[in-house]
């Protein structure tokens, strides 16, 4: 069992391989932006709360997702837990490494999905016009202001853990601009190793 975070800026295609990496390895993706989602799709009291901060682009408290992270580790754990955009703060990463002690069960890799800012804003841009071109509605946070938080949160309170990681030898860069094929097969090779 083989338990990964992958990091990266909002469009690194996080979700993207770790999907591939459920139907492929039989892992089990944990994205707790899918889950805030979720909650605030069906308006659960934690999704009103969230809603607006999530619409801004910035992040939800610590306590919030460590909650929604904790619930889900004492469940099946199939071929390895996918962290998908958790942790993304320092209390997160010590949370996360608390939790998962609890559970017997240590984390393999850190995998950085390295990426340029102007490929990420024209993948977020890119997505929400094909969401509204299929019929559909683009992600509240898919707006070029709403970007510009995230990424200033993601350089602020999430790349600190890109030195955390390495400095607990976990760290491994994979070149995220290639084709999704092309990056899956880098991954591949870190977890094949
Ligand atoms: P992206 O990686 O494209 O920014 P996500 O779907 O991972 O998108 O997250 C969407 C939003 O959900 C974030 O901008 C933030 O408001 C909230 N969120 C998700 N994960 C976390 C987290 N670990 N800590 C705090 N906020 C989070």
């Amino acid at each position: 069992m083989t338990h990964i975070i992958l990091l990266g800026p909002p469009g690194a295609g996080k979700g993207t391989q770790a999907q591939m990496l459920v139907e492929d390895r039989n892992m089990i993706q944990l994205s707790t932006g899918d889950m805030l989602r979720e909650a605030k799709d069906s308006g659960t009291e934690m999704g009103k709360i969230v809603a607006d901060v999530m619409a801004r682009g910035d992040l939800v408290t610590d306590e919030t997702v460590i909650g929604l992270i904790r619930e889900k580790l004492e469940g099946d754990k199939a071929g390895g837990f996918i962290f998908d955009g958790f942790p993304r703060t320092l209390a997160q990463a010590d949370a996360l490494t608390g939790l998962m002690a609890e559970q017997g069960e240590v984390l393999d890799h850190a995998i950085e999905l390295q990426v340029d800012d102007d490929v990420l804003v024209d993948r977020i841009v890119g997505r929400a016009a094909d969401a509204v071109a299929a019929g559909g509605t683009a992600r509240a946070d898919d707006n070029a202001e709403s970007l510009k938080i995230r990424l200033m949160a993601y350089y602020k309170q999430t790349s600190p853990l890109i030195g955390y990681y390495h400095a607990k030898g976990l760290l491994k860069g994979v070149d995220g601009l290639g084709t999704m094929d092309g990056v899956k097969a880098e991954i591949a090779g870190v977890l094949d190793a």
